[in-house]
């Protein structure tokens, strides 16, 4: 006799409120179900209201925005981009789109964010080497900003812009300023599993309207203004549909609830585990709000009784509970094998060392419960 599967525990799933059913819906009734319209429209002023942004435009994805950002850098075949290397791998697969050279740059372990130490080192090396530097890409990841004073310092001594990856960082703030709006552009996910989710959808944010008008020409095809079809651009199908972007307004209007049930659910594990010898979680620094997109631990053996974050992810599946490792560095990719790396092993270490819990705004204090039991279970008596 086996006992019956407990029901599925995700690590982050989509999280409706009350309103999205209603802006789809009226896409529908006026018939706007097109890659514009009055949703893509708001859904944009929704998003510059909420973050303090001057523009912004609605792009199909997160991915899309991040190869916009390098288009409107000028990045080209010759350069070198800059690319925090503990990431998903769309901060820097646009890069290589690009005929770009992505150079990775390790974390610092305070945000677990680009080393300031380590980019101005690489910045430094690369151009003795000769290279064509274009752009820095840093990442807020899990929703922690980044150690962006010292970074926009640096890009601003080196002349490069910056490329904010706030794909994980909506709501987070830096020094009272929103993720997303510190460097020369910034990029929102709206995957579905991000803090709100259009299904799949993204943002460029920036404070030059010219550049991000450019962003909307340059993603629905690069049509230049003429009555037939005439372009002097590349162009690209990248912009968000009126009807996700409905989709969006609603998701916008419980954006506030979100963050505060994902920091309600880092405080729970905090509470339960924070004292845990080998248990570590990330502390918000002075100045910065966490939005806890996903609440992380890091997992110690040599505190743990030698038990491994593979042993905890390992016991919670077995309870139908999805965990999964941090991020793999980008350097250690086989894709990315060639590319030069800048750093002291942080990154590798956070990756080795790191588990995301199930951190959805939508868990009951019962599945809480229920992760916390299994989680302290394997903590108490190591893998069954
Ligand atoms: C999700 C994510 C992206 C990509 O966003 P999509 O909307 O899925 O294309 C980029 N960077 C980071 C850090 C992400 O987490």
């Amino acid at each position: 006799m086996t006992r019956p599967t407990p029901p599925k525990i995700w690590l982050s799933s989509p999280h409706m409120g009350q309103a999205e059913q209603h802006y789809v819906a009226e896409a529908f009734a006026t018939n706007w179900i097109a890659p514009l319209g009055p949703h893509v429209d708001g859904f944009e002023q929704d998003l510059c209201r909420f973050t303090g942004a001057a523009h912004a435009a609605a792009l199909s994805s997160g991915t899309a925005a991040l190869h916009l950002a390098l288009v409107l850098a000028g990045i080209g075949p010759g350069q070198e981009v800059l690319c925090q290397s503990f990431t998903f791998s769309a901060s820097a697969n646009p890069i290589v789109y690009l005929g770009a050279k992505p150079v990775f740059i390790d974390s610092e372990a305070e945000t677990w964010n680009l080393s300031p130490e380590a980019l101005a080192q690489a910045i430094a090396e690369r151009r003795q080497a000769g290279a064509r530097l274009g752009a820095v890409i840093a990442v807020h990841l899990y929703g922690m900003p980044a150690q962006m004073e010292a970074i926009r310092r640096i890009c601003q001594e080196a002349e490069l812009p910056l490329i904010e990856d706030a794909a994980e960082a909506l709501g987070s703030t830096y020094q009272g300023q929103a993720c997303g709006t510190l460097g020369t552009y910034g990029v929102l996910s709206f995957n579905g599993n991000k803090i709100i989710t259009t299904s799949g959808g993204g943002a460029l944010l920036g404070a030059d309207g010219a550049a991000i008008q450019k962003a909307r020409f340059l993603a629905t095809q690069a049509r230049d203004a003429a009555p037939h079809y005439q372009h002097s651009h590349i162009g690209y199908n990248y912009r968000l549909s009126n009807v996700l972007a409905g989709i969006g307004r609603g998701q916008m209007e419980v954006l506030p609830d979100r963050i505060a049930q994902r920091r309600a659910v880092f405080s729970f594990y905090h509470k339960r585990f924070g004292q845990r010898a080998g248990i570590q979680f990330l502390p918000e620094p002075e100045g910065s709000f966490c939005n806890r997109w996903l609440t992380c631990i890091l997992v110690d053996p040599a505190l743990t009784g030698g038990i491994t974050r593979e042993d905890i992810r390992l016991h919670l599946e077995a309870d139908n509970i999805e965990s999964r490792p941090l991020w793999k560095p980008m350097h250690l990719q086989p894709v990315f094998a060639d590319a030069p790396y800048v750093g002291d092993g942080t990154a590798e270490r956070l990756f080795a060392q790191g588990l995301c819990l199930p951190s959805g705004s939508n868990l009951l204090p019962d599945d809480l419960e229920r992760v916390a039991d299994r989680l302290a279970q394997v903590l108490d008596h190591g893998p069954a």
